[in-house]
């Protein structure tokens, strides 16, 4: 009888790094797999690629991808450009689609079909959502389902009793990414907000450019409501005034702390 394989849908966060801490406790290292995919180092920071290898490494499970063919030069905003739009009808990010989504069910089919109304007794995915994204796991349930897939939660099945809840206990350092951000998104992430694109227009403004010119040359908005050229008088006057780049406040009170400094 073939065993069950664990594959964690490991993005390099935190929280699917404890996913598959746990994974490993509850399943054995033996029948756990790590799924990643990899982004162009253009947008994804080289110490989440760092952090992604090493959890790998100590838990001593295979680290496996599951890459768009370009990835290497297929950016968020690239793929904008090349497919001319930036969100599906629905609203969803096209980015996530053709990085993830895609060859994510790519590798399914390849390395575990099944057959119509059937459930796969040869692999369970695992996430790493938590307790506050119960509808998300509902909604990825019943999709996974659909298709032939059981899944797994064990941040939210657990909660406080998971074993591991900070990988820095591991003697792991966090992506540096976490310093300033709470995710280890791409950086130029286009589902994030105002407080994210500050961080960009700071901190890499190459990143920052390009997108100016996708949002004019598409004729659409990454940022709900307003233009990123719009954004840059406040912005600038933000950056003069020393107001520090950083996603990981609580965005009413970062944009409370900006209207104080800059008396708007
Ligand atoms: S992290 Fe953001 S930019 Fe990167 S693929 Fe996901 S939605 Fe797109």
């Amino acid at each position: 009888m073939k065993r069950m394989k664990y594959v964690v849908c490991y993005s390099g966060g935190h929280s699917s790094a404890l996913a598959a801490v746990e994974t490993v406790i509850r399943h054995g290292r033996k029948n756990t797999i790590l799924l990643n995919h990899d982004i162009s180092g253009k947008v994804e920071d080289e110490d989440v690629k760092r952090f992604k290898a090493e959890l790998a490494d100590y838990l001593e499970v295979p680290l496996l991808y599951a890459n768009r063919e370009s990835f290497q030069t297929d950016t968020p905003l690239s793929l904008c450009r090349q497919m001319g739009i930036m969100r599906f009808k629905g609203g969803n990010s096209i980015c996530t689609y053709y990085l993830k989504t895609e060859p994510f069910y790519k590798w399914l089919e390849s390395n575990y079909p099944v057959g119509r109304r059937e459930i796969s007794d040869e692999i369970t995915l695992v996430y790493g959502f938590d307790v506050s994204e119960r509808h998300r796991i509902a909604r990825r349930r019943k999709h996974l389902l659909n298709k032939g897939y059981l899944s797994e939660y064990p941040l939210a099945d657990n909660g406080s009793r998971l074993r591991i809840s900070d990988i820095r206990d591991m003697g792991i350092k966090l992506p540096q990414t976490y310093g300033m951000a709470k995710h280890a998104n791409c950086k130029g992430c286009l589902k994030a907000g105002k407080q994210h694109w500050y961080m960009v227009y700071c901190l890499w403004p190459d990143i920052f450019r390009e997108a100016v010119w996708t949002e004019e040359l598409l004729g659409c908005n990454i940022i709900k409501g307003c233009l990123l050229h719009e954004m840059e008088p406040l912005f600038s006057c933000m950056k003069e005034e020393g107001i520090v780049p950083g996603d990981s406040e609580c965005s009413a009170l970062f944009w409370s702390r900006v209207r104080r400094v800059l008396e708007i």
